[in-house]
C-alpha cells in the first residue's frame, strides 16, 4: 500500500487514538514448508473418511442465513462436553470467536472507572494487550524464577491495586506448568473480583477449576477449541455462574460464531474420541520429548501440563536460528519477559515431528555451544 496523502495522514493523525496509531498489527511467522511448533496446534488432521463427512455435513449449511439455533445446539454440547450441569442449574456457558474474543468482552464488561486487571507474568499476552486497549491499567506480579506463583507478590498486589479481573492461566503460556492449588485457592479467597481461570491447555492438564467454580462463584472458566485441535475454526467459551455469564453476553456479537465454525466445533464434539486419542498421543509425545531434553547437556527444560515445553538453552537467539535453517519453527520467547531469558517454546507435535525436533535441537546446540 502507498503511504496516506498528506492530508489523509493529518485527518488519522488527528482521528485515530494515538495508542493505536503506535502499535504493529499482529504479525503471523509464514510456516510453509517448516515442521510448524510455534503456536501449540494440535498437528494431527482428522482421518480422512472423517474429514469427507465434515465436507459433506459443511457443503449442506444454509451459508446464506445468519447463525441461529445452531448457535445454541453448539452451547449445548459444549456445556455437555465441559460436565457443566454436573455443577448445578447456577451456571451458564457463552462463546466467543476464539478465546481472544472473550478476553476482549470481559475487559469491556469490567472497565469500571477505577478498574484494574491483573495477571501473573510472564504470562499470555492478550490480557495486557486487551486491557490497555479498552483503557485499563494492568499490573503483571511477576512469577518466581521457577515460574511459580509467588503467594506474597499476588497477595500484596491484590491488597494494593484491588482487581476487578484477575486472570490465572491454568496451565500457563508460555511456562506451560500449573501452578499449585492451594495457593491459587487462596488468591480466589482474596480477589475481590472475578477470577479468570483459562484453559486453553485443558486437554493436556491432570486438573482443571471446575472444582473451584462449584465453590466460589465469582470464578469462571475460560476454555477455547483451539488446542483441542480446531484452532483454524475459532471457537472459545466461557463457563461460570448464571449472573455472570449472563452480563457477559449482552457484549457477544450477535453472529460472531459463523454457520460453519458453529458446524466444524459440533461435528468435532461428535467425535470427542478421536480428539482424546490425539491429545493422548500428544501427552505422550510431551514425555518422550521432556525425556530427550533431560538428557541434553546445557538445556533446562521446564515442567509441562500443556502441549509445549519451554527450555532454557544458552543462546536462544542462535539456537532458533539454527532451528529454523533445519526448516524447525519454534518461538523465541526470549524477550518477552526478564525471567523468560534465553528461552525457547517447543510445540509438542507428531512422533515424526519430535524425532526431528530433538534431532536437529541436539546438533543446532553443538552448533551453537
Ligand atoms: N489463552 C491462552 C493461555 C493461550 O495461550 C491462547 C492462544 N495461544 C489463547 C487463550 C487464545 O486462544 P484462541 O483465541 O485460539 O481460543
Amino acid at each position: 500500500m502507498t503511504a496516506p496523502s498528506p492530508t489523509l495522514a493529518a485527518r488519522l493523525q488527528r482521528t485515530l487514538r494515538q495508542d493505536v496509531q503506535s502499535m504493529h498489527a499482529y504479525a503471523i511467522q509464514p510456516s510453509a514448508g517448516f515442521v510448524k511448533l510455534d503456536t501449540m496446534e494440535n498437528p494431527h488432521r482428522l482421518p480422512e473418511a472423517l474429514q469427507r463427512e465434515l465436507g459433506e455435513r459443511l457443503a449442506r449449511v444454509a451459508i446464506n442465513r445468519y447463525p441461529a439455533e445452531r448457535t445454541e445446539d453448539l452451547r449445548a454440547a459444549l456445556a455437555r462436553h465441559a460436565g457443566l450441569h454436573e455443577l448445578g442449574e447456577g451456571c451458564a456457558l457463552t462463546l466467543g470467536n476464539g478465546s481472544d474474543e472473550i478476553i476482549t468482552m470481559l475487559c469491556m464488561a469490567a472497565d469500571k472507572p477505577g478498574a484494574c486487571y491483573m495477571a501473573p507474568l510472564p504470562g499470555f499476552v492478550m490480557y495486557e494487550m486487551s486491557a490497555k486497549l479498552q483503557g485499563v491499567p494492568f499490573v503483571g506480579v511477576p512469577l518466581t524464577p521457577r515460574f511459580e506463583l509467588d503467594e506474597a507478590a499476588m497477595l500484596a498486589a491484590i491488597e494494593q491495586h484491588r482487581p476487578t479481573l484477575l486472570w490465572l492461566a491454568c496451565p500457563n503460556n508460555p511456562t506451560a506448568n500449573l501452578w499449585d492449588e492451594q495457593v491459587i485457592e487462596r488468591l480466589v479467597q482474596a480477589a475481590p473480583g472475578l477470577v479468570v481461570f483459562d484453559e486453553a491447555y485443558q486437554p493436556f492438564a491432570s486438573r482443571d477449576a471446575m472444582p473451584l467454580m462449584r465453590r466460589y462463584p465469582h470464578v469462571l472458566v475460560m476454555r477455547t477449541m483451539s488446542k483441542f485441535g480446531l484452532a483454524g475454526v475459532r471457537i472459545g467459551y466461557l463457563m461460570g455462574a448464571r449472573e455472570v455469564v449472563a452480563e457477559v453476553e449482552k457484549l457477544r456479537p450477535p453472529f460472531n460464531i459463523s454457520v460453519l465454525n458453529a458446524e466444524a466445533a459440533l461435528f468435532a464434539l461428535e467425535h470427542a474420541d478421536e480428539y482424546a486419542r490425539q491429545a493422548a498421543s500428544i501427552r505422550e509425545q510431551r514425555e518422550r520429548l521432556a525425556s530427550a531434553l533431560a538428557a541434553m547437556p546445557g538445556v533446562t527444560a521446564f515442567p509441562s501440563q500443556a502441549n509445549m515445553i519451554l527450555v532454557r538453552v544458552p543462546d536462544a537467539a542462535r539456537t532458533f536460528a539454527a532451528l529454523k535453517q533445519r526448516r524447525i519453527l519454534v518461538k523465541n520467547v526470549s524477550a518477552l519477559h526478564p525471567l523468560l531469558a534465553n528461552c525457547l517454546r517447543l510445540t509438542v507435535g507428531t512422533p515424526d515431528e519430535t524425532g526431528q525436533l530433538v534431532q536437529a535441537l541436539g546438533e543446532a546446540l553443538k552448533e551453537t555451544s
